[in-house]
């Protein structure tokens, strides 16, 4: 099995390319452009494998991506390669339109051309697994999940963006008959995720001795999933899913992000003791603008059509998670140098006029 992984350096991507390298035996193609989020340090266990390689190239680069894709000839597509960060896509939305929907676009065109020159075999067995997050559904109030057939109804620039890309991959399966799959993940957490995002600020936070700064009152809900388990869901979806289909992936993890906060102040105290409980570190600061409220996922058709399940309760993936950052300081102390934790995302000028 070939297949190439965009956006493999970073936090989703490396997961799934340690799994597809080490655990599945693939030959596997990452083409990634390290930008601040992508990391060549996360795919060191894969570095030196015989069935690894590394792509240094832009999704936006059509000929690049003409030439690595006619070049090594994959069996699948499994496209990751995003500007992720929703606080950073409302300080600025430019590269989150540029990379998420024209690099999509280019990605998708490379495939299709790549993709009429197979044999009808090939061509059957050929899948393009576009990789895309609950949050083109918008929020939800106190009740009720996200469904496959739920409207798309997108906040954030981020996730207007990833909304697009998502109809863009559908249409090329609908008009040009490019065998494409979509899934729609609820919020990630795990090794290796960049210390921007809530956990990873937390925990090395919190290891320092500085403030967890918590949004508004910290009642925003998300639904968290182990990134190992996203990882396997990836390649289930992709050998077994239906082409066309979407598939919403969740591991039925509910948590107010003051939950999640507190958890991991809990999980720190026990293993690394300090004088005062963590939680006194926790500090209420202005409210994302356009925060959505909630979010959840109704797994059940890839539970039940695929045979998908998480393995990880939110209880033993923090645990986890927050033990290898105990014990990985090699590689986010670079990281954590090169970002501080400086607030990202606010509007000025609508907090001006909210004042
Ligand atoms: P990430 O920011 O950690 O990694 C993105 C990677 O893409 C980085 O390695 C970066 O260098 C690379 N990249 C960015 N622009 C590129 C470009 N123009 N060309 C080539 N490479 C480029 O993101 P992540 O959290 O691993 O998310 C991966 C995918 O999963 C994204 O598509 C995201 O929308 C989706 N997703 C993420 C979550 C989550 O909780 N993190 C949840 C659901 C879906």
């Amino acid at each position: 099995m070939r297949v190439i992984v965009t956006g493999g350096a970073g936090f989703i991507g490396s997961a799934l390319v340690r799994y597809l390298v080490l655990e599945k035996g693939y030959d596997v193609l990452t083409i990634d452009a390290l930008t601040y989020a992508g990391c060549r340090e996360s795919l060191r266990a894969v570095e030196g494998r015989g069935n690894h390689r590394f792509l240094h190239a832009d999704i936006r680069d059509a000929p690049a991506m003409a030439q690595a894709i006619d070049t090594f000839r994959p069996d699948r597509i499994m496209h990751l390669a995003a500007e992720s960060h929703v606080d950073r896509s409302i300080t600025g939305a430019a590269d989150f339109i540029q990379t998420n929907i024209v690099g999509t676009f280019v990605l998708l065109e490379a495939a299709r051309s790549y993709w009429n020159g197979l044999t009808p075999a090939a061509k059957a067995e050929f899948r393009f697994l576009h990789v895309s997050t609950d949050e083109v559904y918008g929020s939800l109030g106190d009740e009720g999940l996200f469904t496959e057939t739920t409207p798309y109804d997108p906040s954030s620039p981020y996730s207007a963006s990833k909304a697009a890309s998502d109809h863009l991959a559908k249409a090329w399966e609908r008009t040009y008959g490019l065998p494409v799959v979509v899934s729609n993940c609820s919020n990630n957490y795990g090794p290796y995720h960049f210390p921007e995002k809530l956990i990873p600020l937390t925990i090395l936070n919190a290891l320092d001795g500085r403030q967890l700064p918590v949004y508004g009152k910290g009642e925003n809900v998300r639904d968290w999933l182990f990134v190992d388990d996203h990882a396997r869901a990836l390649d289930v979806i992709i050998e077994r899913g239906r082409v066309g289909e979407t598939y919403n992936v969740g591991g039925r993890n509910e948590r107010r992000n003051i939950d999640v906060v507190r958890r991991i102040c809990a999980v720190l105290d026990t293993l690394v003791p300090a004088e005062t409980p963590r939680e006194a570190l926790i500090g209420f600061v202005t409210d994302r603008p356009g925060h959505d409220a909630r979010y959840a996922i109704d797994a059940t058709k890839l539970e039940d059509e695929l045979g998908w399940r998480a393995r990880e309760t939110f209880d033993t993936g923090i645990e986890k998670t927050v033990q290898w950052y105990l014990d990985n300081a090699w590689w986010w102390r670079p990281l954590r140098d090169r970002y501080d934790g400086a607030r990202l995302g606010l509007d000025a000028e609508r907090s001006r006029v909210s004042a």
